[in-house]
């Protein structure tokens, strides 16, 4: 029975938050999010604030789904734990790779699991480099990963990530990881057309192929469409070619689906949108939709082959597949496909909020505005003519927008000068239409600040 106040205080006191800066936090005091339902949460002061980041990006069928939690309590009633070690399995583990198996197209057969999208790209990490070591190409080692991608915070994960800031704390990344560059034309695009960049920008990676070797380099990995970078969606004629190259030169993809997968995009997988053949395919986050953490990699029959040819793998976690997560995963794979909630993105809410979120570079401080199923973003701009940044620190005006959206009970995250929306996938057509009023109505309120 604290108050918020209270609650506020004992926070700054004793906890040490993820990508927040602590002493500016214990001025402000955090928001306490106290329940949630549907696509909304409730706060400890009474708000009602719609989710558009459904949690971050993971809550995909909503809030307050009593079923999940129902097979969380009965699984650990049966079997609470036990682990898949040294040749152990049990049912909950079974049943989700299965139908994980059949879930991912052509031949991802196989899952590692992991209890994160970090952890499962550390996995990621050690699995190509064995895998070419195994098929006796030992220098086939290095990995190319993008500036501005997001992968993860651990070592190996944060190190796949293209994010400076957290490259200068801890030393990263690691030997053998090299980045090439994004293919973010509203930012980076100059005068080319968007189809010329996206070529120029996949054109990139046959380069850095070159420079290093072919002989040298194990993989590539990408989000098909970055999230944590700002939601950006690439020029159609990017993946195609990057695809073309990474066949030529006989090196593994590593998908990254931590933020794509299981709905997002409107289809299962955001590579398949793309014409993007993964060998590995990361997954976390909705996955569960959130409520348990489990993550993975799904890999090709022939990785698989290899990996478990070539001895015994020297990795694992205490809770890889763990049965709880394992078995909560499950059902709601079940709810997903049985209330036809990735087809609901495809053909309803999907094309019924893409015209409302195109619309919004009407408005004077939106450039860009992009959208793929049910994510997306706007770039602020002072003028759209040039794409323009703001002057100042870049941020500002976004982090005004945020906290203006946050009092308008709405959850859009900035990143940088980009405002980005993933909400749950169960959102209603009037839900969204509450959603974009509020998004005009903020925007409307930074316009109005920032010419103050
Ligand atoms: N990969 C991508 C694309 C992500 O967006 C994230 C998290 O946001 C991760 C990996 C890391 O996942 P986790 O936070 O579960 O470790």
């Amino acid at each position: 029975n604290y108050t918020t106040e209270q609650l506020q205080r004992l926070d700054a006191a004793h906890h040490l938050h993820p990508f927040t800066h602590g002493s500016a936090l214990g001025a402000k005091g955090v928001r306490i999010i106290t329940e949630a339902d549907g696509v909304f949460l409730r706060d400890s002061q009474g708000n009602e604030i719609l989710d558009g980041m459904a949690g971050l990006w993971c809550v995909a069928i909503g809030y307050g789904r009593d079923e999940l939690a129902d097979v969380a309590a009965e699984q650990m009633r049966q079997l609470p734990y036990y682990n898949t070690f040294f040749q152990t399995s049990h049912v909950p583990a079974i049943t989700l790779a299965t139908r994980l198996a059949e879930l991912a197209p052509g031949d991802l057969n196989h899952v590692f699991f992991s209890t994160s999208g970090s952890e499962a790209n550390d996995t990621n990490l050690r699995l190509v480099r064995h895998y070419w070591a195994a098929k006796g190409q030992p220098e086939k080692q290095t990995i190319i990963a993008r500036w501005n991608g997001y992968h993860g915070s651990t070592v190996g994960a944060a190190s796949f990530g293209g994010m400076k800031g957290m490259h200068e704390q801890g030393g990263l990344p690691i030997p053998g990881i090299v980045h090439i560059n994004q293919p973010d034309w509203w930012s980076e695009g100059g005068d080319t057309s968007p189809e010329e960049f996206g070529l120029q920008r996949a054109r990139e990676l046959e380069e850095k192929i070159l420079e290093l070797g072919e002989d040298k380099v194990a993989a590539f990995i990408a989000e098909p469409i970055q999230g944590a970078g700002g939601v950006i969606i690439p020029p159609d004629s990017y993946w195609p070619e990057i695809n073309r190259i990474l066949k030529k030169y006989d090196i593994l993809m590593i998908a990254d689906e931590v933020i794509c997968g299981f709905g997002r995009t409107g289809e299962w997988f955001g590579f398949q949108h793309y014409g993007i053949e993964p060998d590995i395919v990361t997954i976390a986050k909705a996955l569960s939709s959130g409520y348990v953490p489990i993550g993975g990699s799904l890999v090709s029959d022939e990785v698989a082959a290899v990996i478990n040819d070539s001895g015994e793998f020297n990795h694992g976690f205490t809770y890889s597949a763990h049965p709880v997560a394992a078995a909560v995963a499950l059902e709601n794979l079940r709810i997903l496909k049985e209330e036809g909630i990735v087809d609901r993105v495809k053909e309803t809410t999907g094309p019924y909020i893409k015209e409302k979120w195109e619309a919004l570079t009407d408005h004077p401080l939106v450039g860009e505005a992009k959208i793929k199923g049910l994510i997306a973003s706007i770039a602020l701009t002072p003028d759209k003519s040039t794409r323009a940044k703001f002057a100042g620190e870049e941020g500002t005006v976004g982090t005004l927008c945020r906290d203006i959206c946050v009092a308008n009970n709405l959850v859009m995250r900035a990143v940088g000068d980009r405002m980005i929306i993933a909400p749950p996938l169960v959102i209603t057509n009037d839900e969204i239409d509450l959603l974009m009023e509020r998004v005009w109505q903020s925007l409307d309120q930074t316009y109005e600040r920032i010419q103050a």
